[in-house]
């Protein structure tokens, strides 16, 4: 059984950019791509792991995301960094998509895109860590035994001072390469 990295997209991969529906606006932060390839090195399968609701409101297609994925790993393999998998949950309740508005076992915090992991990649989540800039990640984290790091990017700045009852993050560092150096200390 292999530890995880489990990574948050916007806000924490990238720029938070609303529902991004354009691969224009695209924005990897400045160190995205060293903290992934630290993350590689010390032998972590790293997965993003995202709540795409856009889908489910009709914003964007699974097509578009997919793509958006494709166009970032292009980025990340220029810079020798790897994620080996995107799981993304295109749902919402509140959806105008029928089949997509739905109550599901995925959007975090909701565990389903990490059990998906531990499936698909023999992932052992008490030994994972998921990084991310809102509560929703930190949730997760909680509910599969794995540790969380909030990143003050994205929402992360605004959360950071809002935690919902009951829980609370194992490190609140700056950004992604901030919670990559806290996760190599801690292995
Ligand atoms: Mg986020
Ligand atoms: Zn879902």
């Amino acid at each position: 059984m292999k530890p995880a990295v489990f990574l948050d997209r916007d806000g924490t991969l990238i720029e938070d950019a609303g529902y991004l529906d354009r691969l224009d606006r695209i924005a990897l932060f400045p160190w995205t791509v060293d903290a992934i390839r630290a993350l590689n090195r010390a032998g972590f399968v790293v997965v993003v792991i995202t709540n795409q609701s856009g889908v489910a409101r009709g914003f964007f297609t699974e097509a578009f995301v997919e793509e958006t994925h494709r166009h970032l790993s292009a980025r990340l393999a220029a810079g020798g960094a790897r994620i080996d998998a995107y799981y993304y949950c295109p749902h919402h309740p509140d959806g105008k998509v029928p089949a997509l508005s739905i109550v599901c076992e995925c959007r975090k915090p909701a565990r389903g895109l990490v059990d998906r992991a531990v499936s698909e990649f023999g992932v052992a989540p008490e030994r994972s860590f998921v990084i991310g800039d809102r509560w929703v990640d930190i949730g997760l984290a909680r509910i599969v035994g794995a540790k969380g790091v909030l990143v003050r990017t994205g929402y992360g700045v605004l959360e950071e001072h809002t935690p919902p009852r009951g829980i609370n993050a194992d490190a609140v560092v700056d950004n992604l390469i901030g919670a990559a150096a806290w996760i190599l200390k801690e292995i």
